[in-house]
């Protein structure tokens, strides 16, 4: 396995891989890797002839008072994950990604207006910035995204179209604990007293699929009935409970067809999102 830091060298070597006809897949991270981020980079080797991992903790996407400096390092451990999964290369960039004098930043205009975006202002604008100068830098032809961080998927979704990369976007699904906690780098934060009650976004997201199964179309109702679920449990702050249009994520109010139900909960100092599709059942004529 080869790890790269340099821009100008990743770049090079992409261009090499390309000019012998390889394919090349792309999985953009900030490490401390888990199984989600191994389900990335298996799903990317099925994908294409060489596999690119990026570890990198992107300050441009952390707002003033979030955990850029606290964010979980371990790229020893990460580069030895990468290693055991077959990943080709890793590319850890370092503080070249933001010289001085950096001031140039991609940024959409809608889709950052919702959830998670309307709660940290400047994080969308540095994802949208970081991927863009990733994809111009590794110039892969499959990028890798999980559907645990639905907004971005989107948001990568348009980016791609809007700004004309020939990039194949893959969503991959979420990969949860086995009591269904969608697995985060940021778990690690969660103290022994709140790992049970982070089962709360779960068991609201299951609840109301149920509620959906049942015939209920109401998105007010089953946005109160889940609410209701991460609220039992007081150490809980509601960011927001949300059932939307996949693609635009403007709010719907009847749920037809396939929509998105997210949430965004604090539970102490720890941020949580999961998200999960809720889709009516078919009903004969
Ligand atoms: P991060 O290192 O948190 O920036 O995540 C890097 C990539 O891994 C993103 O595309 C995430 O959506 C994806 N990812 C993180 N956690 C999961 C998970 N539990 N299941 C699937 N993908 C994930």
């Amino acid at each position: 396995m080869k790890v790269i830091t340099s821009i100008r060298e990743m770049t090079r070597f992409s261009e090499n891989l390309r000019c012998q006809g390889r394919t090349i897949a792309f999985v953009p991270t900030m490490g401390y890797l888990h199984e989600g981020h191994l389900a990335l980079m298996a799903e990317g080797k099925t994908k294409a002839d060489h596999l690119v991992v990026s570890i990198f903790v992107n300050p441009a996407q952390f707002g003033p008072s979030e955990d850029f400096s606290t964010y979980p390092r371990a790229m020893e451990q990460d580069l030895e994950q990468c290693r055991t999964i077959g990943a080709d290369t890793v590319f850890t960039p370092d503080s070249d990604i933001y010289p001085a004098g950096f001031q140039t930043y991609v940024e959409l205009e809608k889709l950052p207006l919702h959830l998670c975006g309307l709660s940290r202002p400047v994080f969308f604008k540095g994802v949208a910035t970081v991927v863009t100068k990733l994809f111009n830098i590794v110039n892969p032809h499959f990028a890798l995204f999980g559907e645990k961080d639905y907004q971005q998927l989107a948001i990568i979704r348009q980016l791609v179209i809007d700004l004309n990369f020939d990039i194949t976007v893959v969503g991959v699904p979420i990969v949860r604990e086995p009591d269904g906690l969608a697995k985060s780098s940021r778990n690690k934060y969660l103290t022994q007293k709140e790992r049970p009650h982070a089962l709360l976004l779960y068991r609201s997201i299951q609840a109301a699929e149920k509620m959906v199964k049942d015939g209920e179309i109401d998105a007010q109702k089953i946005v109160d009935a889940a609410t209701e679920i991460l609220l039992s449990c007081p150490d809980i702050t509601v960011d927001y409970v949300s059932i939307c249009d996949p693609v635009t994520l403007d709010g719907v109010t009847s749920i037809q067809g396939k929509v998105l139900m997210a949430v965004a909960v604090w539970l102490g100092k720890t941020r949580l999102i999961d998200n999960r599709m809720l889709v009516v059942p078919h009903t004969p004529e």
